[in-house]
């Protein structure tokens, strides 16, 4: 009986293949980037043809290097970038155009009109988020009214639609598999997620035919499997979920109220709320975690925070006062504080949960005696501050109080950034030996579809910790610091609006 999962992580810049063991332990890689395609200011494509080849090639490699056959995986696991959407020929499984990607701007003048006629409550109460362009909805429906004879294609049944996960089943299973998760489902801005179907209203609202919709199955069950010639034998495709809720459930917070944050070049919080969707007041999205087969939705609150790694990239590139990001945790530990200084990494607005589009990057409370190490303190300061911001709405909107924060993403190896976190929390702050966890939770969704593992205690009593960053701060020093980045925060607010 096979027990090594493939895991297929499929992201914005690059595919990449994890080949894992039944104790969750990564065995080998392979990685390979492929091109950003920007057309026009704001707009991001892919060419859906390298979405799949370098996945393709990527899962190849990673079993010619681990030397095992296809005959020894037992099921393959999907994760994506999220939100991108593709639109393809259901008989030549020929894509109508390139896949846009979720950073594309181009419908933003479509959420405009939609929020100007009201129609974003809708939006709100039923797909649980925010109606902006970065959700796949008015992708779909640009597609559909911008690319030629693609609408009447669309109405006669013969086009399909697919954000990543769908569009690499689709291709592993030789075109057999249409079908999607709830976790994909719940960021198209189509998929009512309390009642777990798409939305007839909303789709009505957005002229999409329901024919190009897939199938939404469990993102934990055996949906078919691939084709021989993909990868020399054909193997279980058992599980899926969107990279976020991949890494929720990779760091084992399969219970209510425990949260994960991901430090890459922006952050990334998500809290499981359990069985309840918790709608939010405080402008953070209501999404769905995972749903096993044969269990309940498991939804989550997610924060988004844009600038976090970023902002140390900024230090290196655009102050040069380090020379590469790791030197930012030596520079920084060389002051006790920041000494009064605050920095709002503002440079594309803020996002959650201030959203707001006009903020501007703002480096304040300065004196004379302020050095680069102030900076770069202020600059891991408001790294772990900005996730204090969501994890404050998230207790806000759900009264739920953390235990831990589990942590990930390349910034997460930073020892001062944690325990500055810890402190500024509160809360420990637990990093754990696997670091891939966005790859882990695929392969763990998987491997439970198949039987590698019986179930998610199983997997929580795998899941080990690296090291816990227990807070030390005193209190009123805690108060003071989040005091004084709330005033900074207001000074960086609308400030690009000129007003
Ligand atoms: P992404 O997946 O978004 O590309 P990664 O998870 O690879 O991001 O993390 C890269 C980010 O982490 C970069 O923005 C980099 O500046 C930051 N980073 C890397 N190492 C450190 C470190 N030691 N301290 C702080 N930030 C770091």
């Amino acid at each position: 009986m096979p027990q090594l999962i493939l895991a297929l992580d499929q992201g914005t810049t690059s595919s990449r293949a994890i080949l894992f063991d039944e104790a969750g332990q990564l065995l080998e890689t392979a990685q390979q980037e492929f091109p950003q395609i920007f057309p026009r200011p704001g707009w991001v494509e892919h060419d859906p043809h390298d979405i799949w080849r370098t996945q393709r090639d990527v899962a190849r490699a990673v079993l010619d290097r681990a030397k095992v056959s296809a005959a020894d995986v037992a099921a393959i696991g999907i994760t994506n970038q999220r939100e991108t959407t593709l639109i393809w020929d259901r008989r030549t499984g020929e894509p109508v155009y390139n896949a846009i990607v979720w950073q594309c701007r181009r419908t933003a003048p479509m959420c405009d009109a939609l929020r100007a006629e009201g129609f974003d409550a809708v939006i709100r109460a039923k797909t649980g988020l925010v109606t902006d362009a970065y959700f796949s909805g008015t992708k779909v429906a640009w597609l559909l009214d911008n690319v030629p004879g693609t609408r009447p294609r669309a109405e006669r049944g013969e086009l399909a639609f697919g954000t990543v996960d769908t569009w690499l089943l689709w291709n592993l299973s030789g075109g057999a598999l249409h079908v999607t998760d709830p976790t994909n489902a719940s960021r198209t801005l189509l998929y009512n997620i309390y009642k777990g179907d798409w939305d007839d209203e909303i789709l009505a609202h957005l002229n999409i035919p329901r024919s190009l919709l897939p199938e939404v199955r469990p993102s934990s069950a055996v949906y078919g499997e691939s084709v021989a010639h993909v990868l020399g034998a054909s193997i279980p495709l058992a599980g899926m979920a969107g990279d976020q809720q991949a890494a929720l459930f990779g760091q084992a917070c399969h219970a209510p109220g425990m949260a994960k944050n991901t430090y890459g070049t922006g952050s990334f919080v998500l809290l499981n709320t359990g069985e309840s969707g918790v709608e939010s007041k405080s402008n953070l999205v209501t999404t769905i975690a995972w749903q096993l087969e044969g269990g309940p939705v498991t939804y989550a609150l997610e924060g988004s925070i844009f600038v976090t790694g970023a902002a140390v990239q900024w230090l290196r590139d655009g102050l040069g006062i380090i020379g590469n990001a790791a030197e930012v945790e030596p520079l920084a530990g060389s002051v006790e504080s920041a000494d009064g200084v605050y920095f709002v990494p503002a440079f594309v607005g803020l996002g959650a949960p201030h959203w707001d589009a006009y903020a501007r990057g703002t480096l304040i409370g300065m004196t004379r005696g302020t050095t680069r190490a102030h900076i770069a303190r202020a600059t891991l300061d408001a790294i772990a501050l900005q996730s204090c911001d969501v994890l404050d709405a998230m207790h806000a909107d759900s009264g739920i109080t953390l235990s831990a924060l589990r942590v990930d993403g390349g910034a997460a190896k930073n020892d001062l950034l944690m325990q500055i976190q810890a402190d500024l929390l509160g809360v420990p702050v637990q990093r754990p030996a696997v670091t891939e966890t966005t790859a882990l939770g695929a392969a763990y969704l998987a491997g439970l579809a198949v039987g590698v593992w019986p179930d998610t205690d199983a997997l929580a009593r795998q899941w080990t910790i690296d090291r816990t960053f227990e807070p030390r701060m005193a209190d009123d020093e805690r108060q003071s610091l989040i005091a004084g980045w709330r005033r900074a925060v207001e000074r960086a607010s609308g400030w690009a609006d000129g007003a």
